[in-house]
């Protein structure tokens, strides 16, 4: 389907990949909401995006919160007219040894990766389904969907349950026209990695140093990280894909970091 006019609700588009998401598809003509924390943050975006010729609209949605997320999804349908493309994609990170790894840290982050994509996919299908024209869902996955690292228990638990969720969705929505796929980038340097580079490197006794080039770059072919526009180029392509022959799947972007 070609994004020109088609609505895009980006979740945690304030920043780092999500903004980048969002600019994308905005530049290929879809209206974008862009949906964060902060609305102040999200209106600074959606401003930007406007005054580069480019349709955006902010909302301010925690996406743990089921009334915020129902509010911003349902003002993003009534601003733009619908739904056509969800990209569930707010995401925090917290790491540490499984042993010192509080319970309140776990659930908080099954919360905002699991929770924030069941009620963001939740919101929006309703829309996608009443539209008659289906609509393409997106979550942000990581090679953490398929690989595990040490210190990060609950994100690759949470980031590993998305490929489920999207699975599901893909054979519930398929026979109306959604798609649900989920894009795995490797290491992008926004500022949830900038955060984790020294406390890996003081959980795991190595410099910094080490931890971008071993721990972050040593399995990728080329010692790359891979960016924003790297991810963003693979969401459009995910949301613009014409057919459901492209459903259910997971796309890893990461200079192999992870081959499937
Ligand atoms: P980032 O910190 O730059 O941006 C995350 C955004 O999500 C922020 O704007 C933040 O305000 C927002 N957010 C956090 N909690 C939220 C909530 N409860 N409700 C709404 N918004 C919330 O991080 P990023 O690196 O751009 O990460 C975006 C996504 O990409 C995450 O899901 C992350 O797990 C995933 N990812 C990142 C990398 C990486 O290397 N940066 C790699 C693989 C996957």
């Amino acid at each position: 389907m070609s994004l020109k006019n088609k609505v895009a609700v980006v979740t945690g588009a304030a920043s780092g990949i999500g903004e980048q998401c969002a600019r994308k598809l905005a530049a290929q003509g879809a209206k974008v909401v862009i949906a964060d924390l902060s609305l102040k943050n999200a209106q600074q975006v959606a401003t930007s995006i406007n005054d580069g010729g480019g349709s955006a609209f902010a909302v301010e949605m925690n996406v743990v919160d089921e009334e915020a997320v129902n509010r911003g999804i349902d003002a993003a349908a009534e601003k733009f007219g619908s739904i056509d493309v969800l990209v569930s994609n707010a995401g925090i990170q917290i790491v540490n040894p499984i042993e010192n790894y509080a319970f309140s840290d776990w659930k908080k982050m099954l919360a905002v990766h699991l929770d924030g994509a069941f009620l963001t996919t939740k919101a929006a299908i309703g829309h996608m389904y009443s539209s008659g024209r289906g609509g393409s869902i997106i979550y942000m996955g990581s090679v953490h969907s398929h690989e595990a690292s040490k210190l990060k228990s609950a994100y690759v638990t949470a980031k590993h349950g998305l490929l489920g969720l999207a699975r599901v969705v893909a054979k519930e929505g398929g026979p109306r026209g959604v798609r649900a796929n989920v894009v795995c980038p490797g290491f992008v340097r926004t500022p949830l990695v900038d955060k984790q580079i020294p406390e890996q490197a003081k959980e795991l006794g190595i410099s910094e140093e080490e931890v971008i080039k071993h721990v972050m770059l040593g399995d990728t072919v080329d010692g790359e990280f891979t960016t924003v526009d790297d991810v963003a180029n693979t969401v459009a392509f995910l949301a613009g894909f014409e057919s459901a022959a492209l459903t259910g799947q997971s796309i890893v972007v990461s200079h192999g970091w992870y081959m499937q």
